[in-house]
C-alpha cells in the first residue's frame, strides 16, 4: 500500500518520535508498505513520520545507485529504534532532498561515520558502523525520527530565501510525482 507522504509544516515531522514495542502488530506490513511508499516516491529513504507516525523506523534502499557505488547495490534495509551512538570522521558537504520537502535541495553537512545500534526487520539486534552515502542517508533519515529536517540546517540568511517555497509547499502548492499529504 502506498501512502501519501506528509509535508514540511505538518506537526508529526516535528514530533520527537517513540520506540516500537517488540510486539508491535503488522511490523512486516507497515515495513513493507514504507519500502512500497519510497520506491514510489523514488527516493532513497523514507521515515515513519513522512507517512504521519510518529515511531522510530525508517527505511533505505540505495541499490538503485549500485551502478556508481558497488558497496552500496545490496544496501536495502528497514531500521527499527534506532539509536545513534557515535559520530566520528570529517565533516562532509553534499546537496540533500527530502520526499517532505520536495523541489527543494540544499548542501548540508554531516559527519562521514557514524556508529548506530538498531533492530533490523526481524527484530535482531545490531551495532554497527556506517560511513559514506549510506551514513549521510541514515543520518537524514534518523533525523526525521528526532522532528529535525535537512533545512533547519541552513544558515538564517538562506532560511530567508526559502521561506516562500516552504510555505507554498505547506499549502500544497508544488508538483509532485507522487501523492502528497497537506497540513490542514
Ligand atoms: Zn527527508
Amino acid at each position: 500500500m502506498i501512502y501519501p507522504i506528509t509535508v514540511y509544516g505538518d506537526p508529526v515531522l516535528r514530533k520527537i518520535t517513540t520506540d516500537i514495542d517488540t510486539n508491535f502488530e503488522g511490523l512486516e506490513k507497515l515495513v513493507g508498505d514504507m519500502f512500497e511508499t519510497m520506491h514510489n516516491a523514488e527516493g532513497v529513504g523514507l521515515a515513519a513520520p513522512q507517512i504521519g507516525l510518529a515511531i522510530r523506523i525508517f527505511v533505505v534502499d540505495l541499490s538503485p545507485l549500485g551502478e556508481d557505488e558497488p558497496l552500496l547495490k545490496d544496501f536495502k534495509r528497514g531500521f527499527i529504534n534506532p539509536q545513534i551512538i557515535d559520530r566520528d570522521g570529517d565533516k562532509v558537504l553534499m546537496e540533500e532532498g527530502c520526499l517532505s520537502i520536495p523541489g527543494l535541495r540544499e548542501e548540508v553537512w554531516r559527519y562521514d561515520t557514524i556508529r548506530m545500534k538498531y533492530l533490523d526487520t526481524e527484530l535482531k539486534e545490531h551495532d554497527e558502523q556506517f560511513s559514506g552515502f549510506a551514513s549521510r542517508v541514515i543520518q537524514h533519515e534518523y533525523d526525521h525520527l528526532e522532528g529535525v529536517m535537512f533545512v533547519d540546517y541552513c544558515s538564517p540568511l538562506k532560511k530567508r530565501i526559502i521561506k516562500g517555497k516552504l510555505s507554498d509547499i505547506t499549502k500544497g502548492q508544488v508538483s509532485t510525482s507522487y501523492r502528497i499529504k497537506v497540513p490542514r
